[in-house]
């Protein structure tokens, strides 16, 4: 009985695997065609200094519509195109939009604006990485110290030599790193240290709940302070409601992201918030 139960268990399994093939296969093939057929795209969402109240930054954030018109969320297609490695062309293409986005609000009068642009690890291992990255940069006339690359704590997966001398190279073209999700790894400490990041990313998920129990502050607050002892700034993402914001100031967290300030905009939105904020 036991055996015929463990294989009934099997066959259950390998029907529902078969079907989460054949969705990631169809997937990627329609992900193909949209990346044909230019049907990929970036909103920018604001990031805000909590200190004054202004904005300082934007998180540029990859949407794909689909032929039905539907927007199909970057948490299902993203793992998906790491897998295939079309992460690759996608993510140049990701980053010379918005080193080209970010040159061309500085023509609006906005340069002071710093673009986060997000980098997954599969990016970052591609050997092409630094050079296409480089070429976004030049190409697009961007004044590099207005970029950031948002790379998710779990780059700390990677071999500490490689990863070191990586973040090294791309700290000496004159950008900012910011270390996203940051919470949800494992974070080897002495890591933070020795990277040389500009700024942790307080992961959304220790944000929901922020204002509404006190042991829910702990990992933030102790995020701000790691912050504070190393010299980093921090940023909370996804701050939905004013009282988050208000214990995320009186905690001394820097800066915050979220529908209470904005959600992500295309450019013409974009600018039309700005205007009415400055
Ligand atoms: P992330 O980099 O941590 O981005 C933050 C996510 O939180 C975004 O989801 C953003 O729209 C969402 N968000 C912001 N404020 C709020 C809020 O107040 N409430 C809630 N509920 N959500 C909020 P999005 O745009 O769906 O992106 C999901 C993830 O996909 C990103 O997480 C990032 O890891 C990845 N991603 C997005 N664009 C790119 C890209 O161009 N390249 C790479 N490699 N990854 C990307
Ligand atoms: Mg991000
Ligand atoms: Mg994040
Ligand atoms: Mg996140």
């Amino acid at each position: 009985r036991a055996k015929m139960g463990a294989r009934g268990e099997f066959s259950f399994y390998s029907r529902e695997m078969a079907v989460d093939i054949r969705e990631r296969v169809r997937l990627l093939q329609s992900l193909r065609h949209a990346i044909e057929r230019q049907r990929l795209f970036l909103v920018y969402q604001p990031q805000i200094n909590l200190r004054t109240g202004k904005t300082c930054g934007l998180e540029a954030l990859l949407r794909w519509r689909g032929d039905d018109g539907q927007l199909i969320p970057p948490d299902r297609f993203i793992p998906i195109a790491e897998h295939s490695g079309l992460i690759i062309s996608v993510g140049e293409w990701v980053m010379r939009m918005a080193c080209f986005q970010q040159a061309e609000l500085a023509r609006h009068g906005y340069g002071g604006l710093r673009m986060a642009i997000n980098v997954s690890v599969t990016q970052l291992r591609h050997p092409r990485f630094l050079s296409a990255f480089r070429t976004a940069l030049e190409d697009s006339g961007v004044n590099p110290s207005c970029i950031e690359l948002e790379i998710t704590e779990s780059v700390a997966m990677l071999e500490a030599d490689f990863l070191g001398h990586m973040f090294e190279q791309i700290k000496a073209l004159g950008v900012q790193i910011a270390l996203d999700d940051f919470g949800t790894g494992f974070s080897s400490l002495s890591y933070l240290q020795r990277l040389k990041v500009n700024r942790l990313k307080i992961d959304r998920s220790f944000i929901n709940e922020v204002s509404s129990t006190t042991s829910a502050k702990h990992i933030p607050a102790l995020v701000v302070q790691l912050g504070q002892t190393l010299g980093l700034a921090v940023i909370a993402e996804g701050v939905e409601v004013q009282e988050q914001a208000d214990v995320l100031v009186k905690m001394g967290c820097d800066e915050a992201q979220g529908y209470l300030f904005a959600r992500p905009m295309e450019v013409p939105q974009l600018l039309e918030w700005l205007a009415a904020r400055s």
